[in-house]
């Protein structure tokens, strides 16, 4: 069964809308001024809310990890689009049950090859939290959770407080630093994360020797968002303008990947440019696959390319701190932007194929984890019949057309491409 509720390999799950940081690029805030909906750059995304109202309660907790869930789950993950579950007021008695449950379901678990207890992944920028909480979290990642596969991850941006804020506005660098030591010594493990910007990469391989020095299990440097932009870029611009073709944008391309941020209040020299050598790279051999297989028609590769959906075939979902269930961060990304024209209409209502074909076609809720549980929806026919029917189809399939998000992030270009998006070290070999 895709996605089968007894055998999830992760759950990727943002429990919170809330957050500490502001940093540029993030979903949770707005990016630039969009008068028709009264927004301005910087304010909060409408998509979500703040405050207690932002936080997942219990009861919708307990409809996800149920004892069907985590008698056979493997990785629970922490990791936000819209908050940072630190931020959470209830995280600790959240993982507590969770750890309850699943060792509710040894024999489950033993039964379906599982490590008796679940990985534990949690992704943060680490800003926030006094000691004891440190040190709360970090017994109960190696006591309660798998401690051969349970970590924390510090996004931890450059080797000084100046380049590290550039980016994690509002979280200060030695801050993290202390916070991930007292994690660590409560017996958590810790990675330390940095995305490679411009303004940073020369800082890189001193940050490696300092995450070994301060005993950082593993260092992880992000290349986000490549593959996905390229394909979206060249595949947007092809349909928008409707004549051009792939070889002519060889010379007019332009990369926009991080223009959002690059308007942002930037200190001098500190641009957020991701034109990299490795980028380049990726643009051109992306190009030869639509010219080389799709007779350099981007109308072509949008109808005709092989969907392989990276999440669901590996048996992983993603639930919205509204305890929305997605298959994938694509989907919550994509749709949680009432201001972008492909998905929303000019009052910023949803307006998209998901939207006008699929949602509005089944009942209020139907993918709320607030109001079912799991595993109820899991068995809903989008998941088990027509996400599937949809991939076979063309895009202007008048039932259950082919999806723009599957095609931009699961199509053949993001599938071939996406495998070099991140590089991850392993400290203290
Ligand atoms: S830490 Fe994460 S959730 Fe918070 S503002 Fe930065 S990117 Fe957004
Ligand atoms: S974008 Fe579509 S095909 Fe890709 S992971 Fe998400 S649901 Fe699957």
């Amino acid at each position: 069964m895709f996605l089968d509720p007894k055998l999830l390999r992760r759950i990727t799950i943002d429990i919170t809308a809330n957050c500490n940081s502001f940093c540029p690029g993030c979903l949770r805030r707005v990016a630039s001024d969009v008068p028709r909906l009264g927004l301005k750059e910087g304010d909060i995304n409408p998509a979500i809310q703040v405050g207690h109202k932002g936080n997942m309660p219990l009861s919708t907790v307990k409809n996800i990890f149920t004892p069907t869930v985590m008698g056979g789950l493997k990785t629970l993950d922490f990791n936000g689009t819209f908050g940072d579950c630190i931020m959470h007021p209830d995280l600790i008695p959240i993982l507590n049950h969770i750890a309850d449950v699943s060792d509710s379901q040894k024999e489950q678990r033993k039964a379906n090859n599982r490590n008796r207890r679940t990985d534990l992944w949690i992704s943060t920028n680490g800003g926030v939290r006094d000691k004891a909480f440190w040190t709360e979290l970090g017994k109960l990642a190696s006591e309660r959770y798998n401690p051969n596969n349970s970590e924390v991850i510090f996004a931890l941006e450059g080797t000084d407080d100046k380049t590290h804020q550039m980016y994690r506005r509002k979280v200060p660098y030695e801050a993290v630093l202390e916070r991930a030591q007292w994690f660590m010594d409560a017996g958590g493990t810790a990675v330390w994360q940095i995305i490679e910007f411009e303004h940073n990469k020369h800082q890189i391989p001193d940050a490696r020797k300092l995450a070994e020095e301060y005993g950082f299990s593993r260092f992880d440097i992000r290349r986000s968002r490549m593959a996905e932009h390229i394909s979206n870029s060249l595949r947007e611009e092809a349909i928008r303008t409707g004549v051009m073709t792939v070889a002519e944008k060889e010379t007019s391309y332009e990369h926009t990947g991080f223009s959002k941020v690059k308007k942002k209040d930037m200190s001098e020299g500190a641009e957020h440019s991701h034109t990299t050598e490795a980028y380049k790279e990726m643009e051109v051999k992306a190009k030869k696959i639509v010219v080389e297989k799709f007779n350099d028609d981007m109308d072509d590769y949008a109808n005709n390319c092989s969907i392989w959906c990276q999440w669901g075939n590996e048996g992983k979902l993603q639930i919205e701190w509204d305890g929305r269930v997605h298959v994938c961060c694509h989907m919550t990304a994509y749709f949680g932007r009432p201001w972008n024209k492909d998905s929303a209409n000019e009052q910023g209502q949803p307006d998209n194929e998901y939207q006008n074909y699929y949602v509005n076609k089944y009942d209020d809720n139907w993918n709320y984890t607030s109001h079912h549980t799991l595993e109820d929806i899991l068995h809903h026919k989008f998941y088990q019949k027509d996400l599937h029917d949809s991939w076979k189809n063309k895009v202007d399939d008048p039932e259950k057309p082919r999806l723009n998000i599957c095609i931009d992030n699961c199509g053949s270009i993001a599938t071939e491409l996406r495998s070099e998006k991140e590089e991850r070290i392993i400290l203290g070999e």
